[in-house]
């Protein structure tokens, strides 16, 4: 058994212009640091799939889906809302990305690999069901689950999302939703500005305050979120994997370090190997101190390649 890293080409071609954080050198600084780190040996590679319509459609709406197809550009930008644009490039990566989740899950829930990371942008847990945002066009990470929930037939899927910024697109779709939990830590204030009043009791959701480091992360996981998951007891653990939270990081105002990806990712797979047969799916959502990021993810999907026990 392994871990999958799922990735694709197409996903280095979206560029939102000169000067835009969520931009390509980001996997280009994930990869490079697993080599130095001697991890893409023992890696299992994966190109992704463009996802289906079909799955695709169990997240968003058909008018949603279409509308953003039809605004594809042929040269330049075309911009979604104001931190999102497509380039003539793009809309290949946005299906990729769906679809990387999509074979992950395929991956994971029939036992091919214990677990996956998938190394995509852009990136999705702001996207709702009719809305682009937030750099994001579709919730990849929601296409995963429904995925588990509607073609494995799964039940319980839990949504981790340690991301800086609140998950509000992933809220949207699965809130209120009794077959998924969805837990979550995220800088607040801060950008989409939401999080604190849940939309059902399936969100458990700590805000942090600026300046929060990895005790405030370490309290929010052990007193929040483990009791959450221990009592759903998820048959797979899909996680946002949003690295800016870290202190060097642009965009936001948290104080994490490398090592608290290490240590939460561990206690996700300890949760994963008492509930979930060790199957998580993790994704990648945001990042934009492009060091950080790299040490950061490999901190993460280091953790994810080492069985417990
Ligand atoms: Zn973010």
């Amino acid at each position: 058994m392994s871990t999958a890293y799922i990735t694709h080409p197409s996903f280095l071609l979206h560029d939102m212009g000169p000067g835009h954080p969520e931009c390509p050198q980001r996997l280009t600084a994930i990869h490079a640091q697993f080599v130095a780190d001697g991890l893409t040996a023992s890696l299992r590679p994966f190109d992704a799939p463009r996802a289906t319509r079909e799955q695709v459609l169990r997240a968003h709406r058909a008018g949603y889906i279409d509308a953003v197809d039809a605004a594809s550009p042929e040269v330049g930008l075309a911009y979604l809302d104001p931190d999102t644009a497509l380039n003539p490039h793009s809309m290949d990566a946005v299906w990729h990305a769906a679809g990387a989740l999509v074979r992950a899950t395929d991956l994971v829930i029939g036992g091919e690999c214990s677990n996956a990371f998938c190394a995509v942008r852009p990136p999705g847990h702001h996207a709702q069901s009719d809305r682009a945002m937030g750099f994001c066009v579709f919730n990849s990470v929601a296409v995963g689950v429904l995925h588990a929930l509607e073609a494995h037939g799964l039940t319980r899927v839990a949504v981790v999302d340690f991301d800086v910024h609140h998950g509000n697109g992933t809220e949207e779709m699965f809130g209120g939703d009794e077959r998924v939990l969805m837990v979550s830590t995220f800088q607040y204030p801060l950008y989409p500005y939401s999080g604190v009043e849940p939309r059902g009791p399936n969100m458990h959701n700590v805000p942090l305050s600026e300046g929060a480091d990895g005790a405030a992360l370490r309290a929010a996981v052990t007193d929040v979120w483990l009791p959450a998951l221990d009592e759903f007891a998820p048959q797979a653990i899909y996680i946002s994997a949003g690295f800016d939270a870290h202190r060097d990081d642009p965009l936001a105002g948290l104080a994490f370090v490398d090592a608290d990806y290490a240590w939460v990712t561990r206690e996700l797979m300890q949760v994963a190997a008492r509930h979930s047969q060790g199957r998580i799916v993790s994704t990648l959502e945001g990042g934009y101190a492009l060091a950080a990021l790299g040490r950061s993810a490999a901190e993460h999907v280091r953790e994810l390649m080492t069985p417990v026990n």
